[in-house]
């Protein structure tokens, strides 16, 4: 597919090369280069002066990218432009056409693949030109169950926690006063919170993105359901045209679009964002469609209640030293929120847009006070409410255990030995030994196991 692409887009060149233009000056210039770095993706953003045709194709032996802009010219010195950690070595720029198209070459240090769209302008840039250059990268190995490993109640699987920070890259999400970007602010908050699930025992955080790039909203969503995650958070700030509004928010999926006018408007808001980082070809209305879906099957899944659960529990810390925009838990229909099997939360972390909260945002201090709220919240719910097999289940069981411990278990159909060990609290090694089992820890139904005291 991605070969015949190539090869038609440079079919197009050759007809392009033929095909006489108006004469005059040029009708677009190229006038400043951008790279952002993902741990996938290299992103080149090209600032236009207006909208330009543009071709994409590659050539090999050594390996290039080739950008034929139509009508346009370099007003850029593409020396200048920093490629550290890129896969390109090197741009270089020539014209084509009697000087008439611009023709940008870079070469390539490792394999990728590319993929180029336009951008439309936004609050902060122009019109844009932007090629992704995808790296080769391994698909992240499956987690390893933890039943199948268990030797002892130590290796029951954490709760995995996906830390999205809003934003990033060409998204820079709201700006406040001295230029203070939200994507700043959020990813600032979302380390924070990484770094005190990582210390806390039975947690496993991930980030959906840890660096200044861009990522679809989908994707982040899709990123959530590689990790196999039990819990989706949302971090963000929110930007308001009336600098006077204030106030932090947490909030779900609404059953139905947005539950009041300000969440019409910030679902509409943070939609968007997909439309201003970039998913070429993709449309909104189709979106709308699909989330209109995924919201009715939303209504009757438990995550929904799973999701209200931890919102509350964080509004609640929130609230001991933030101002709260609203008295409970809010509902929208933000993109992020829509995965209909991980209980999904959205934090405003408050009005970056508001000079006293634009200031307290920046300050490191405010920005871990924020994630220790949002940490607690989420201790909270899955202490009281752990999924079955991680440790803080066993945690939750082995206390219960521990008051009345069965001395003996019958074995009933689809038991495992690690997990009548993990049920009762005790290690596998343990349950070995209290029955006389060799490691193929084979039992037969309606086996009575002794149970050792934990
Ligand atoms: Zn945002």
């Amino acid at each position: 597919m991605r070969n015949r692409m190539i090869r038609r887009a440079g079919l197009i060149v050759l007809l392009l090369s033929c095909w006489l233009g108006t004469a005059g000056g040029y009708a677009a210039e190229v006038h400043n280069v951008r790279v952002w770095i993902a741990p996938d993706h290299a992103r080149l953003v090209f600032d236009l002066s207006s909208e330009v045709q543009h071709k994409l194709f590659t050539l090999k032996k050594p390996d290039r990218i080739v950008l034929d802009v139509s009508d346009a010219s370099l007003q850029s010195n593409l020396e200048t432009v920093d490629l550290s950690g890129s896969p390109v070595s090197l741009i270089r720029s020539g014209s084509r056409n009697g000087g008439k198209d611009l023709r940008i070459v870079l070469d390539l240090k490792e394999h990728v693949k590319p993929k180029s769209f336009a951008l439309k302008p936004n609050d902060q840039y122009g019109h844009r030109l932007v090629l992704d250059l995808y790296r080769d990268v391994a698909p992240e190995a499956p987690q390893k169950t933890a039943v199948a490993s268990a030797d002892d109640p130590a290796a029951l699987r954490d709760i995995v926690i996906a830390i999205d920070a809003g934003h990033g890259g060409e998204d820079p999400g709201a700006i406040g006063p001295g230029r203070v970007k939200e994507k700043t602010v959020v990813l600032g908050i979302a380390r924070e919170l990484n770094a005190l699930l990582q210390k806390e025992r039975g947690f496993q955080p991930k980030l959906t993105r840890d660096g200044d790039y861009y990522i679809s909203l989908r994707s982040r969503t899709e990123r959530a359901r590689k990790m196999n995650a039990d819990m989706f958070v949302s971090i963000h700030a929110d930007g308001f045209r009336d600098h006077r509004a204030r106030g932090a928010s947490v909030w779900v999926l609404s059953p139905r679009g947005a539950s009041s006018e300000m969440g019409r408007w910030l679902a509409q808001k943070e939609n968007s964002a997909d439309l201003i980082g970039g998913v070429g070809g993709v449309s909104l209305e189709d979106k709308d469609d699909v989330l209109a879906k995924v919201l009715l099957d939303m209504s009757m899944t438990a995550s929904r209640s799973d999701s209200r659960d931890i919102a509350h529990s964080i509004h609640k810390n929130m609230s001991k030293f933030a101002k709260m925009h609203k008295k409970q838990v809010e509902q929208a229909g933000f993109v992020v929120l829509k995965s209909p099997d991980i209980p999904s939360i959205l934090v405003e972390t408050g009005f970056i847009t508001n000079h006293d909260e634009a200031a307290k945002l920046k300050s490191k201090a405010y920005q871990r006070k924020m994630a220790e709220a949002i940490f607690a919240g989420i201790k909270a719910h899955f202490s009281a409410k752990p999924p079955a097999l991680t440790w803080l289940a066993w945690q939750k069981e082995g206390r219960g255990a521990a008051r009345a411990t069965p001395s003996s278990y019958k074995v009933v159909r689809g038991d495992t030995l690690s997990v009548i060990a993990s049920r009762n609290g005790v290690s596998l090694s343990a349950l070995r030994k209290a029955n006389g089992l060799s490691n193929a820890d084979q039992i037969l139904v309606g086996q009575v196991l002794k149970i050792p005291a934990s």
